[in-house]
Formats: C-alpha cells, sequence, structure tokens
C-alpha cells in the first residue's frame, strides 16, 4: 500500500501519529517498576473513560477474549443465562455462555432492531432462575445501540447480574457503569480507543466478585481473581502486549485533551453526518431510527449494487475501506465505521469517494449530494479537518 488508507470499518480504526509513537517506544520488564507505573496509570484512565470506581482489568487478548472472562468467571456449567441478542455480537456472547456449558436463553430482536426492554422483563419473568444477563451495547453488525441503562435497570431491579458487552461503544459513547450499575462491562482497544488490537478492558463490580467466587466453570488464562492479586503487585499474569499498552496509555490522553464529553458529542454528530450522506446516495438505512449507533452507520445499498465490488472499488481507486455485512447480512449491507480518531473531513472524503464509486458503476452520477447533505451537520471549518 503506497497511500495513507481512509480505514473506516468499525475498527480497527486509525491510529494517530502520537500514539503510534508511543506504540513503538523500547520494551521494558513486564515484571518492573515502568510497567507497573504504565499498568496503573492505563488502569486509572480506563477506569475514567468507563466512568467506574469498580476493579478494571486489562487483559491481553481481543474483545471476545475479555467477553469469554466474563463468561468464564461468572457462570457454573448447567447455569441459566439470559442473552440479549439483535445481531452477530449478540450472538457471540451468546455463544461463548453455550460453549462454557450454560443454558443459553435467547432474547432475539430482528436485525436492524433494538432489544426492548419490556421484552426483556418479560423473559426475566419468565426464567427467575437465570441470575446472569449478557447484554449488547452497541451491536457493531447492524448499527444498533441499545437503550443501555434502560436494558441495565430492568436486569437490576430483577436482581440480575448485567454484564455488557461495550467493545465497539466505550470511549466513544458515554456508558456509565457506576450510574447504570452495571456489573461487567468490556471493551477492546482497536475501537475508539484509538490503538491497535491487543488489549481488552474489563469491569467487575462487586457483586460479579461475590458470583465469580461461586462460579465453576474452568478458567486458566483469563482467571480474573488471578490477574487481580497480580495487578495488585503492578504486574499481570502472563506476559502483556506492552506496545498496545502504551497506546492505550497515549490514546487516553488524546482523548481527555479533548474532553470525553466533546469526543462523545462528535461521534454522534459525524454519525448524523454519514446517515445524512448515505440517504443522499440512496441507501437505506438499515438501523432504526433512534437506535443508530454513534460509531458505525449501516445502510442497505440501492437496488443491484454488488457490494463485493462496490468495495473493492473503493478500496483499489480511492483508498476507502468500508465494511460490509456480517453473518446473515454478509453481501447486502455496507458499513461505515466512524469511531476513535476521525473528524468531518474523513467523513466527508468517505462519502465523495462513495458518490464517486457510484458514477464509476454507472449507478448514479455524482453531483456532491451526500457532500451537502453531510455538511448540514457539521461547521465548516469541521468538514475540512481530517483526524491527525
Ligand atoms: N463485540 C462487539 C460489539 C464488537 O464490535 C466486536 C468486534 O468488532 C467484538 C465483540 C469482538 O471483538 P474482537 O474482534 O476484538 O475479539
Amino acid at each position: 500500500m503506497i497511500f495513507q488508507q481512509q480505514l473506516r470499518i468499525p475498527g480497527p480504526t486509525p491510529i494517530p501519529e502520537r500514539v503510534l509513537r508511543a506504540a513503538s517506544r523500547p520494551m521494558i520488564d513486564h515484571r518492573g517498576p515502568e510497567f507497573a507505573e504504565l499498568l496503573a496509570d492505563v488502569t486509572a484512565g480506563a477506569k475514567r473513560v468507563f466512568q467506574t470506581s469498580n476493579d478494571l482489568l486489562v487483559l491481553t487478548s481481543s474483545g471476545t477474549g475479555g467477553l469469554e472472562s466474563a463468561v468464564a468467571n461468572l457462570i457454573s456449567p448447567g447455569d441459566e443465562v439470559v442473552a440479549a441478542v439483535c445481531g452477530n455480537f449478540g450472538e457471540r456472547f451468546a455463544g461463548i455462555a453455550a460453549a462454557y456449558g450454560a443454558r443459553v436463553v435467547r432474547l432475539a430482536a430482528e436485525w436492524g432492531e433494538p432489544v426492548e426492554p419490556a421484552d426483556l422483563a418479560e423473559v426475566l419473568d419468565a426464567h427467575p432462575q437465570a441470575s446472569l444477563v449478557l447484554l449488547t451495547h452497541n451491536e457493531t453488525s447492524t448499527g444498533v445501540t441499545n437503550r443501555l441503562a434502560d436494558l441495565a435497570r430492568v436486569a437490576r431491579n430483577a436482581g440480575r447480574v448485567v454484564a455488557v458487552d461495550g467493545v465497539s461503544s466505550v470511549s466513544s459513547m458515554a456508558i456509565e457503569v457506576d450510574r447504570l450499575g452495571i456489573d461487567v462491562a468490556v471493551s477492546a482497544s482497536q475501537k475508539g480507543w484509538m490503538a491497535p488490537p491487543g488489549i481488552a478492558f474489563v469491569t467487575i463490580g462487586e457483586r460479579a466478585w461475590e458470583m465469580s467466587e461461586r462460579a465453576r466453570a474452568p478458567r486458566y488464562y483469563f482467571d480474573w481473581r488471578l490477574a487481580m492479586k497480580q495487578a495488585e503487585g503492578g504486574s499481570t499474569p502472563w506476559t502483556p502486549a506492552i506496545g498496545v499498552m502504551y497506546a492505550v496509555q497515549e490514546g487516553i490522553r488524546v482523548m481527555e485533551e479533548e474532553g470525553l464529553e466533546n469526543v462523545f458529542r462528535r461521534h454522534r454528530r459525524l454519525a448524523d453526518a454519514t446517515a445524512a450522506g448515505l440517504s443522499a446516495l440512496g441507501f437505506h438505512l438499515f438501523a432504526a431510527e433512534g437506535h443508530r449507533s454513534a460509531t458505525v452507520t449501516s445502510a442497505v445499498p440501492v437496488p443491484d449494487l454488488d457490494v463485493g465490488a462496490y468495495r473493492r472499488l473503493l478500496r483499489t481507486r480511492y483508498g476507502v475501506v468500508i465494511g460490509g455485512g456480517q453473518g446473515k447480512m454478509a453481501g447486502k449491507l455496507v458499513r461505515v465505521g466512524h469511531l476513535g480518531a476521525v473528524a468531518g473531513g474523513d467523513v466527508v472524503q468517505v462519502l465523495w469517494a462513495m458518490e464517486r464509486a457510484l458514477e464509476d458503476l454507472d449507478v448514479a452520477p455524482a453531483d456532491g449530494r451526500a457532500m451537502a447533505a453531510a455538511a448540514q451537520h457539521l461547521t465548516e471549518e469541521e468538514a475540512a479537518t481530517a483526524a491527525p
């Protein structure tokens, strides 16, 4: 690749220059004092992002490992677990629980729709034995953001422990772990955190610790108790992804310099601009209105468009890389990521390329309509700014 790609899949995300530099620092002893300092700083910073004073573990794994750690530490084989599913990643969380021997009760919403809190209440009523509820905050495969506050409240009121997949939301949208009473929340470094893949974050509240004391599922690499004990001594049980941790440390600095509230607002604005641009191109927004994600916009293309060919053209001719559909929506969706290091100018460039590529494929002439629609949501200065 000889030119800088406009990487707009919903993770991994582009890495700012200063974060890249941080990631390439010389190696250190992972049992030494510099690492203890790094771990403490990353842990404290991540807690601010999750808005929690609960324990937080920094695990060397992708986001799925963080989810697996939750299941492995919270359940015993044969336990009933309720999984609220509205897409591929909800299915994955449910699948992990099943793999660990849970009897999984799936509450499934149509793809493109959120999980309804009233439906969750009903399922919990019908399954009083299910002590754990698995939720997805932002369903990356469909571009739907669930009403986490309402779902968490329903589960808490029913006395259940709540574990949340916040892989593609935390750091780009407010999650407020403590205020919502979320027992376990998971995220991963390659999303809004602006770092390479390799680190998962897991927050663990008191009720989750109590549950983990009783849980009998097998665990080794992801043993929370062991990880916590080591963290208290300034290290990790296994060799950590030190370079990624340096990147995360710098990424958190970048976010806090902007201000977390500003980061969240920027994501919302850019999502609205993207949605407006895609609509102007004649794409049908896939996620239900009012539940559209701030980090990824999914859309059904104009009829007869070969999504694979379209994405290939965007990549090869314009250097713009967007996502396609997953699972049962493979080949039927485009998914444009706008999380982490992304500015108005990036969205404008992506939409410009998407419009031009439609012209290249003889679908419709490019007349600037997507950019004009997006610009309604952006200041002039913002529309001209690219991420660092
Ligand atoms: N959950 C959600 C909502 C995600 O978006 C992803 C990744 O895209 C994952 C889980 C899995 O994370 P990873 O690919 O880092 O294992």
